[in-house]
């Protein structure tokens, strides 16, 4: 999965800021795979791209280095320092620690996160949250990887949006592997008004990835509704229905549906037991 990919390349006048009919530049940008092979080797191809792009520009605030060529002889020379740049996967912007933190024990997240839509179709907000994680630092390393946890939420308007990703949380130690649980927040801060949650959201670094009994116990369940999201962007939701005599109930999201998959029985609620329905 090594080696540059020129992702854009287009022509356009300029020179010294002054546009020249008929003179043309090249622009030309080395993007990365969003997700590396949890492999040795990928993760040092990752961690050899991440070094040479810090070396050119700050990757927090561009998506990869963009090179201006302006005669034959710096196109040359640009078209050989793109070759020689050794990266593996795209440099992605960690969320700002000043958008989650912890009060006491629990977690708060600022709202709403500019990477999301708000709508008040909540499964429009839904259907963008796992793409837009999976773009953060570690989210696909499987064994080695970060789990993001956040809030769908609204403020009594009808309109759901979701608040920043946390990756606050335990280390796990997975054999030689240090993945990152993230905690889910239960508070919401939006400086627009009062926000009352709907969900907690979380992602799992591997691809396939159910939720777990932990993941369903009762006790660990914060709001109405709970959403997971693998790697592969699959997205599970959980209805534990907690103060009613029903059984909770478990979907995947296919297409443009809510498909169920199963049930967490009503004695089942505290230990999180699933059962499968037959499809
Ligand atoms: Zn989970």
């Amino acid at each position: 999965m090594g080696g540059c990919i020129a992702v854009r390349v287009r022509l356009r006048r300029q020179s010294s800021g002054r546009k020249i009919p008929g003179k043309t530049s090249r622009h030309l940008q080395c993007s990365c795979p969003s997700q590396v092979p949890d492999t040795p080797r990928g993760r040092s191809q990752e961690r050899g791209c991440l070094a040479t792009l810090r070396g050119s520009q700050d990757t927090r605030d561009r998506p990869g280095p963009v090179l201006l060529v302006k005669s034959p002889s710096m196109r040359r020379w640009g078209a050989a320092l793109l070759a020689g740049l050794a990266c593996a996967s795209e440099p992605s912007r960690p969320v700002e620690p000043s958008n989650y933190g912890y009060k006491g024990k629990e977690v708060w997240v600022n709202g709403p996160w500019p990477a999301i839509t708000s709508s008040r179709d909540v499964d429009e907000v839904i259907d963008q949250l796992c793409p837009a994680i999976m773009k953060l630092p570690r989210a696909a390393w499987r064994d080695y990887g970060q789990e993001y946890c956040g809030v769908i939420y609204s403020l009594g308007d009808g309109i759901y949006r979701a608040s920043y990703p946390s990756p606050l949380g335990p280390t796990v130690l997975v054999g030689p592997a240090k993945r990152k649980q993230c905690q889910p927040p239960r508070i919401v801060h939006d400086a627009l008004g009062r926000a009352v949650p709907w969900a907690d959201y979380h992602s799992h670094p591997w691809v396939p990835s159910e939720m777990t009994e932990d993941d369903r116990r009762a006790n660990l369940q914060l709001f109405h509704i709970r959403i997971q999201f693998d790697a592969g962007c699959t997205v599970m939701k959980l209805i534990p229905y907690l103060s009613e005599d029903r059984p909770g109930e478990m979907y995947v999201r296919r297409g443009k549906q809510w498909v169920l998959t199963g049930h967490i029985l009503p004695e089942d609620k505290r230990s999180g037991r699933f059962t499968p329905v037959d499809e």
